[in-house]
């Protein structure tokens, strides 16, 4: 079954050799399903036909969100440490440990229904992929459930065991590293892509990140880092040395910092929504993408600092707050958490590509920073499905 999508007002393709600028952009452009892929994109006067066809009405459409950050496998509520920190104390890496407490009691069935439903919640908004990371169970099998839970739902699964030193190991956080590269990566190496560390004081120092890192690498799994969130520290640079796909946060770069960012592979990946919640300094993608890095946005989505689903309301915080131009903003969140997944079938509308698709009820991309807050998705494909 083949569908032609017409009319489209404003296609961004994220291939500049296919339209206008680095978003590829076609004006009154067309594009064909067929099965779970793209099979044809371009000018709608020269479309094919196919079985079915879909009248884009000369609204907007784009690749649908590659959220590339996210922790969503957790229980507990967080509100009151929300409005507390709103009312003036301020945060730390600890908040994450009601959290452990909430997760660990809860049932595999309380867990899978929290998932599926901000996974449902980001969908209606516009993201056909996400990642997620464990690191709220900090057991063996905490841990190891946390990952077999989100494997069901998506491929893009990280063993975060090294999230926060877990309680029990407080007075010796060297076991704890011990177990997170022993005995818990076993279990979780089989469910997990990628490994991630919290590299950050309060956390875990440059030393125990490489550790874990280079233990997780070991067993198959591609680092990425929660690095330089709430101080300077090596996580950047530790990033880039051991070849992460990605460096989450960037908050605090020194010029070596964004200097490593740019002449590696490793995407800067940004997670405006962290700054927003916790009324932190925002990071400067500006002076990334001067540099020449690649950036990506992300909604870090969890119960403590940042419990948005949004990929448009990262997009406007993006470009109202770090210096990005909408279409910058707009790449990062789509194409940009592709490459920081080292995924090529998503985050472009190509043909080959999967067919993930966000329709905007408006007329260019443009509306999703300069309509902040307001609901813009008109329809939504994932891998070729409607899914609304
Ligand atoms: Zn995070």
């Amino acid at each position: 079954m083949s569908t032609l999508i017409t009319n489209v007002g404003s296609l961004v393709t994220n291939d500049p050799a296919i339209g206008e600028g680095p978003l590829g952009l076609i004006t009154d452009a067309a594009v064909v399903i067929d099965g779970g892929t793209i099979a044809w994109v371009g000018p709608a006067a020269a479309a094919p036909t196919a079985d079915e066809r879909y009248d884009a009405a000369g609204r907007a459409l784009l690749p649908g969100f590659v959220d590339s950050h996210a922790h969503l496998v957790f229980a507990g509520d967080r509100t009151a440490e929300f409005n507390a920190r709103m009312s003036g104390q301020a945060y730390s890496a600890g908040g994450i440990r009601t959290t452990v407490a909430a997760t660990r009691a809860a049932t595999d069935a309380e867990l899978e229904a929290n998932l599926t439903r901000l996974i449902g919640e980001a969908l209606r908004q516009g993201t056909t992929t996400i990642e997620c990371k464990s690191g709220y169970g900090l057991t063996v099998a905490d841990e190891a459930r946390a990952l077999r839970i989100a494997a069901a739902h998506t491929p893009e699964t990280t063993y975060l065991g090294a999230h926060v030193v877990a309680p029990e190991f407080k007075e010796d956080p060297a076991a704890y590293v011990d177990l997170v590269t022993g005995e818990m990566l076993d279990a979780c190496a089989p469910h997990a892509r990628w490994v991630d560390v919290f590299c950050e004081n309060g956390a875990f120092d440059g030393d125990q990140a490489r550790a874990i890192l280079t233990a997780g690498a070991k067993r198959g799994l591609t680092p990425r880092v929660h690095a330089n969130q709430l101080s300077y520290g090596p996580g950047v640079q530790l990033a880039v040395e051991l070849g992460a796909a990605s460096a989450d946060h960037c908050t605090h770069l020194t010029d070596a910092d964004v200097t490593a960012l740019a002449s590696g592979d490793t995407v800067a990946t940004l997670l405006p929504g962290a700054e927003f919640s916790t009324r932190a300094p925002y990071p400067d993608a500006r002076r990334l993408l001067d540099a020449g890095a690649t950036v990506a946005l992300s909604t870090d989505c969890n119960p403590g600092s940042s419990f948005t689903s949004s990929m448009a309301f990262c997009i406007a915080v993006a470009v109202r707050e770090m210096g990005m131009t909408p279409d910058e903003a707009v790449h990062s969140a789509t194409v940009g958490g592709a490459q920081a997944l080292r995924r090529t079938d998503v985050g472009r509308v190509t043909v080959g590509a999967r067919a993930d698709l966000l329709l905007l009820d408006a007329p260019s991309h443009v509306h999703l920073a300069y309509r902040p807050g307001v609901p813009l998705t008109a329809a939504v494909w994932r891998a070729g499905v409607r899914e609304l």
